[in-house]
């Protein structure tokens, strides 16, 4: 399990084994192109919110070297499943071909709009960017509202 935390939102996102190892699979290594897909959660009432089950790309999805856009259409239908078995759309995840990642200007662009079209009860939403390296710690973990996007921190686990 790894936790990441933000301190100003006093929020805590546990990606359990499991999680972290069906999106292993999908790290940019070599000339693969950017892959992505969403993030979902059964629980949203304590402030550790579990990432419990991923999506991963579509055939409808536009894949490249530097950039991936999901096809909404299938994203919303996927959404709409997973809602029907419990659980909730928290946040997108991508790759990029970079052991330490940080986010495009673009990334950050997205994820606030993303936070303000969509329809939901929450305070923010997540963004993942899975890192090429096999240490997932390295990965890039922020929460968005509309305006501002907090990056976490690796939370320590005694
Ligand atoms: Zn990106």
């Amino acid at each position: 399990m790894v936790v990441f935390r933000s301190e100003e939102l006093d929020l805590e996102l546990s990606f359990s084994d499991n999680v972290i190892h069906e999106l292993q699979k999908y790290r940019q290594t070599g000339a693969k192109l950017e892959t992505g897909g969403m993030l979902f959660t059964s629980s949203l009432v304590s402030n550790v919110v579990d990432i419990d089950l991923i999506s991963s790309a579509s055939d409808l999805d536009v894949r490249k070297r530097f950039g991936f856009i999901p096809n909404k259409r299938t994203a919303q239908t996927m959404i709409d499943k997973n809602y029907k078995n419990g659980f909730y759309y928290i946040g997108d995840w991508h790759t990029h071909p970079e052991l330490s990642p940080s986010p495009s200007t673009q990334d950050l662009k997205t994820i606030k709009s993303l936070f303000r079209k969509s329809k939901h009860d929450l305070t923010f939403f997540v963004i993942l960017i899975l890192c090429q390296s096999n240490s997932f710690k390295n990965s890039y973990v922020a929460l968005a509202d509309g305006r501002i996007v907090h990056k976490c921190k690796v939370k320590t686990l005694l």
